[in-house]
């Protein structure tokens, strides 16, 4: 561990406060905070006076724009006392700086992973939440803030679209409301459909059946990711389209529904799989929505469809698919419940009293 450097120079305070927080937590000692401002800051060792003098000084340099260590009383001359599990200078500001390129080389990283990877690395074990709000702070210095990327948005949209023509973007926003006026500057962000031209042309040549659903995003702002599946011949899946919404009700399902038939699968006769929500059933039964029967049947999943229905369902051959296609039809137009075998498994159960 390299002792500090009186002159010895950090770009920032947050920089000079790491460098001092990392010394501490390395040498297993305690800092306490005696000064600390815009332009000051004073650190002496928990045991000063008793039997240790270690004591920091940093100050901003106005001219330059920098921190530099003023006066350094060091090294330690205190045994480090503490043997405890967790370091007070091991902060989330400290692990988010460690974290980062494990963060930035893969955004799902597991917190576990990361604990015990700053564990390893410090010699202390830092709580899961405090690792959890690390790994916010990392992910939102390598992404932008959650206000920055609805901000995004709009300029995404024009670079996808002039970078691959063709995509279809439908961005709908809310007016801003000051006393009884509309602010015209502003907007609300409050739907977006898309989708990219190899999905559309992909979709041509998948099977005519199409699953949807959708997720909760975890975000700040919450909302829901509606997604459109389809499969290929080889029971490949493949996303064809995808919607921000604000939820998963009527509305935010017929303006997915709606464009997803307009751009993406306008071919009749298809097959729609799906849960048994509410707002899909609305959607989908709207008089003029193009989902009704014979423009669409509808059908669904008991297992999730990508994890259980695509590896053991066979549609390879003519046969397999008329046989499938067929047995769905039975069910959507009459049975109230039907099994459908491949070997000795139920891979599917279509249905009113399936779920
Ligand atoms: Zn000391």
């Amino acid at each position: 561990m390299t002792e500090f450097q009186v002159g010895q120079q950090f770009q920032d305070k947050d920089e000079a406060l790491l460098s001092v927080k990392t010394y501490s937590i390395h040498r297993g000692v305690q800092y306490k905070v005696v000064e600390s401002d815009y332009r000051r800051y004073v650190g002496k060792c928990s045991e000063f006076g008793n039997g240790c003098t270690c004591l920091i000084r940093l100050s901003l340099q106005q001219r330059k724009g920098i921190w530099e260590v003023k006066r350094y009383n060091g090294p330690h001359t205190c045994l480090a006392t503490s043997i405890s599990s967790d370091h007070r200078s091991l902060d989330y500001h400290v692990i988010a700086t460690f974290i980062m390129p494990m963060v930035r080389a893969d955004a799902a990283v597991n917190i576990k992973v990361l604990q015990n990877a700053t564990a390893a690395h410090f010699g202390f074990r830092p709580t899961y939440m405090r690792v959890w709000m690390a790994k916010q702070k990392a992910v939102a210095v390598i992404y932008g803030d959650w206000d920055e990327s609805y901000n995004e948005l709009p300029r995404w949209v024009l670079g996808v679209q002039l970078t691959m023509p063709g995509t279809v973007a439908v961005l709908r926003t809310c007016p801003v409301q000051v006393g009884a006026q509309h602010d015209e500057s502003q907007a609300y962000f409050h739907r977006l459909f898309w989708t990219f031209p190899p999905c559309i042309e992909a979709f041509r040549h998948c099977k005519p059946l199409v699953s949807i659903d959708g997720t909760h995003l975890y975000g700040k702002y919450e909302g829901t990711l509606l997604v459109a599946i389809a499969q290929d011949g080889n029971s490949n899946i493949l996303p064809v389209a995808f919607a921000l919404v604000e939820g998963e009700n009527a509305e935010s399902w017929s303006f997915f529904l709606s464009h997803l038939r307009e751009h993406v699968t306008p071919q009749p006769g298809l097959l729609v799989i799906s849960d048994r929500h509410n707002g899909i059933k609305a959607a989908l039964e709207a008089p003029n929505g193009g989902w009704l029967p014979p423009a669409a049947y509808r059908a669904f999943y008991i297992r999730h469809v990508a994890a259980n229905f695509t590896p053991t369902l066979k549609w390879s051959s003519t046969t397999g698919l008329t046989f499938c296609a067929l047995r769905i039809q039975q069910c959507v137009t009459g049975q109230t419940e039907l099994s459908i075998r491949c070997g000795h498994s139920t891979v599917m159960r279509v249905g009113d009293s399936g779920t």
